[in-house]
């Protein structure tokens, strides 16, 4: 067997010793009676172990040094060249940190996390501050050992959209945010005003299930390999190449919150039924990063779950399960789940104010990464930004600074993947209605087969055979922008509140 085998075959059954505990990891957030926790937590401490010997086994090392001699140059796009430098990249980061650097962070994200749930409890930010101080003295230390380019951030973003650069992402930021808030601006001022209350009347949960897995069928969720199931905090994962798992929760007095939430988990599901099953375990047939994830998920819920072909579609369908519409006209259902909103808390954002939530903390954690805001100064910072951005100022820094739970458990870098994947989406979603001709006349005919297989030819199936900026311009000809999401915005909002594009 020559090297190169004897390195997929290790991390294959890496994999499989990984799908175990998404497994465990699933069965704990949907099915897991409460006495079961205990004994879960060592189940899953005891794989997490064995997973991390597989990963940072010696011998990882030794055949990809002889198989990347062994193999030469070659076209690094290939299957066998994404295969070495995607197993090359997660070897060197993972033993490049000193143990003790390991233990230590871990140890910090756990009582950051403790800290966090009782500071924020309390609205107490002063408790929280010395336990973030400590989390970003060991993430600078992190990305001083890992190594980085040009600044540290890059360092933190890598471990969720690799060989991003902050430098590129902070430019396409930027230009979002100067286009954004005279948009928030103008709706805020707009006399035009959706009724919500459409949306908060009974919608029983039955009805919601079957009326969500419906939907989650038509856009393309292949429910013989996958399943949806109710959760406290949605999510999707896989444990295996045919069995990925969606998840949801139900508010009967708020019809948006299931429904948007299957179609963006299933969005995150359909990536992952798409990837390619002979490559499971290795880079080919890895999803690309966390911005491309949600580009999928967004893609999904918002440029089809929230257009007027989707519901022009649904919408009888919709009347037919739940009386509380039947007598709602589907303009006044449209234009309320389109409500544009400036509010304080990130999670319940609408399409647009959300990525102004994102750019604060991006904006916020360049600044205490390198040292511009010192961590006392934060909820100050932090009240300025969505001052300045959105118009609002948090009352309480329990709904201000420590809204998230990403700082405490030491996801910094993180955030901007969010804003990425709303970018991608806009930008896919317009170079797949030039080449497939006419979307919206396919989604009022309920046709969403195209798109779906169109995303599975060109994102899903490159797995990491690209990297995420090479793959942008490789499928829509240019590097990211971020005017596809402000036309995009001001084509679907303007009509909403009468408001042109300066
Ligand atoms: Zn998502």
């Amino acid at each position: 067997m020559t090297a190169y085998d004897s390195l997929v075959e290790h991390l294959k059954e890496t994999q499989l010793v990984g799908s175990i505990n998404s497994l465990l990891g699933w069965d704990e957030r949907t099915k897991l009676p409460k006495g079961g926790g205990a004994y879960r937590a060592e189940q899953m401490t005891y794989v997490s172990g064995l997973l991390h010997k597989m990963r940072t086994d010696p011998r990882v090392g030794d055949w990809l040094a002889e198989a990347e001699q062994q193999v030469g140059e070659q076209d690094p796009h290939s299957d066998q060249a994404t295969v070495l430098r995607e197993a090359r990249r997660s070897f060197d980061k993972l033993t490049k940190l000193p143990q003790d650097l390991v233990e230590n962070i871990t140890r910090a994200e756990v009582e950051g996390q403790q800290a966090w749930v009782d500071a924020r409890a309390a609205d107490d930010f002063p408790a929280f501050a010395p336990y973030l101080k400590r989390i970003i003295e060991l993430k600078r230390q992190q990305a001083e050992a890992i190594g980085y380019d040009d600044c540290i951030y890059d360092a933190l973003m890598d471990d969720f959209e690799p060989g991003e650069k902050t430098s590129n992402v902070r430019s396409v930021l930027e230009g979002l945010r100067e286009d954004l808030v005279p948009l928030v601006e103008a709706i805020s001022e707009s006399a035009n005003r959706p009724d919500t209350s459409i949306l908060t009347r009974s919608y029983p949960a039955s009805a919601q299930e079957s009326f969500g897995t419906m939907a989650a069928a038509a856009i393309g969720f292949d429910f013989e390999r996958g399943r949806l199931d109710v959760t406290h905090h949605p999510f999707c994962t896989e444990m295996g190449p045919d069995d990925t798992r969606i998840t949801t929760r139900y508010d009967e007095h708020f019809f948006p919150m299931a429904f948007f939430g299957i179609l963006h988990e299933a969005g995150h599901g359909i990536y992952d039924q798409g990837l390619r099953g002979d490559h499971y375990g290795t880079g080919p047939g890895e999803y690309l990063s966390l911005g491309f994830h949600e580009s999928q998920s967004r893609m999904w819920e918002n440029q089809v779950g929230r257009s007027l072909p989707f519901w022009t579609h649904m919408y009888s369908k919709a009347q037919d399960n739940f009386d509380s519409l039947q007598a709602v006209a589907l303009s006044d259902f449209y234009f309320a789940i389109n409500n544009v909103q400036p509010s304080l808390i990130r999670v319940e954002a609408d399409e647009v104010t959300y990525n102004l939530h994102i750019i604060i903390r991006f904006e916020l954690e360049q600044a205490f990464m390198s040292g511009d805001v010192s961590v006392e100064d934060l909820p100050g910072a932090w009240s300025e930004k969505y001052q300045h951005y959105l118009g609002i100022t948090p009352p309480n820094d329990a709904d201000g600074v420590m809204q998230d739970i990403h700082w405490s458990a030491g996801l910094i870098g993180y955030f901007p993947t969010y804003s990425l994947g709303n970018l991608y989406a806009a930008q896919l979603f317009d170079k797949a209605d030039e080449e497939l001709g006419g979307l919206h006349q396919q989604f009022e005919r309920g046709e969403f087969q195209p798109l779906k297989d169109w995303l599975v030819e060109k994102i899903h199936k490159p797995g990491r055979c690209y990297s995420a900026s090479e793959l942008i311009e490789r499928v829509t000809g240019n590097p990211l922008s971020h005017s596809h999401l402000v036309d995009y915005l001001y084509g679907k909002l303007g009509p909403l509140y009468g408001i042109e594009r300066p």
